[in-house]
């Protein structure tokens, strides 16, 4: 726990309110209590400016009665990747484990809701099998949720499986160009467009900015997919468990996003709200959903500006900040922004709506 605690501290240093939690599917060295005790470890690993406010929990398929274990522990989002939905190449890409079941790992949402969790994030690793198959079957099993538990994914996924050295392409017929993955980010934003799309810094910084034009929606920064990497990064020796292709810190990364007109937010808001499940589904498909986003965003940019950017950062977001805070539709929510603004230029922190 002492080792998560300093992993914590260093991703709170950044100025991260939401991480997500990986394990891998050990069931003697990382069963359901280590995973319980992981997240209060992290909830209660406080720096100056606050703590992680969401942590969302990417463990493999498991029990109802475990999923029930990690809801009253306050999760976020349950992440769990399909990997393929064609069950050959998932049987061939899994052999003689415990994920190799792929029915049980493709129930794994349904017991996810029974346990009491709605807020599920579902994912494909592009490139294993033919991605039209992937992306119709990712809808089939999203209406399926929405037919069963009245409420779909929350969050999609879209890492790409990538060339690397030591891969032989022949054993991947399917890897995907970038025309064809930018298609596939497309259909999906298409198809749910209420769903947040998440691209991982896997991809390259060119790609990322291109993509959030197609309609991805989350993106991470300044990861590091090593076990216990960013103490290693920051003792200068750090090992990753596959190479990323954005090594971009958060503040450049924000940077960038500003300059193309967009709102970085690190709002936590709906969890903390209890607006989960078929409550958060409904905001969003009607839009509604913007009237706390919009102001979430300003405010949780305001609050990483003051803490953790440099002065062209914090300039930068000003500038947006108090051009998009007139934008903000209703007149009461306005009035509302705008004082918080300047309670936090004052020292306050932590407004959400
Ligand atoms: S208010 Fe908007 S940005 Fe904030 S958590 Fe809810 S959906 Fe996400």
């Amino acid at each position: 726990m002492k080792e998560v605690e300093e992993e914590v501290r260093i991703l709170e240093k950044m100025g991260h309110k939401r991480l997500a939690l990986e394990l891998g599917e050990d069931p003697v060295n990382a069963p359901i209590d280590y995973v319980l005790e992981c997240l209060d470890t992290i909830y209660k690993t406080q720096n100056e400016n606050g703590q992680i406010r969401r942590v969302n929990v990417n463990i493999a398929a498991t029990t109802a009665q475990n999923y029930k274990l990690l809801q009253e522990k306050g999760i976020g989002t349950y992440i769990l990747f399909q990997e393929t939905y064609h069950k050959p190449t998932y049987e061939k890409m899994h052999p003689k484990s415990l994920k190799g079941d792929y029915e049980y790992h493709l129930t794994a949402f349904d017991r996810a809701m029974e346990g009491g969790i709605d807020d599920v994030g579902a994912g494909v690793l592009f490139g294993l099998s033919d991605p039209r198959f992937e992306v119709l079957a990712l809808m089939m099993h999203n209406a399926h949720l929405e037919e069963k538990y009245g409420v779909g994914f929350h969050t999609i996924s879209v890492p790409r499986l990538q060339p690397a050295n030591g891969v032989t392409l022949e054993n991947y017929p399917n890897l995907l160009t970038d025309k064809m993955f930018t298609k596939v980010v497309t259909i999906l934003r298409l198809a749910v467009p209420f769903t947040g799309l998440i691209l991982s810094t896997r991809e390259s910084a060119s790609m990322r900015r291109e993509l959030l034009k197609y309609g991805v929606s989350q993106i991470s920064a300044g990861s590091s997919t090593g076990v216990g990497g960013y103490k290693e990064r920051e003792e200068g020796k750090e090992v990753q468990q596959f190479k990323t292709n954005d090594e971009r810190s958060p503040i450049e990364i924000l940077k960038e996003l500003l300059d193309d007109g967009y709102i970085p937010s690190y709002c936590t808001a709906c969890y903390r709200k209890g607006r989960t499940g078929d409550r958060f589904m409904s905001l969003a498909k009607s839009g509604n959903i913007k009237y706390v986003c919009e102001p979430n965003a300003l405010m949780t940019l305001l609050e990483f500006s003051l803490d953790y950017s440099d002065e062209e950062l914090y300039e930068k977001a000003l500038q947006v900040i108090n051009k998009e805070v007139e934008n903000i539709e209703r007149e009461d929510i306005k009035k509302l922004t705008k004082e918080n603004i300047k309670k936090m230029k004052n020292g306050e922190r932590d407004f959400y709506l």
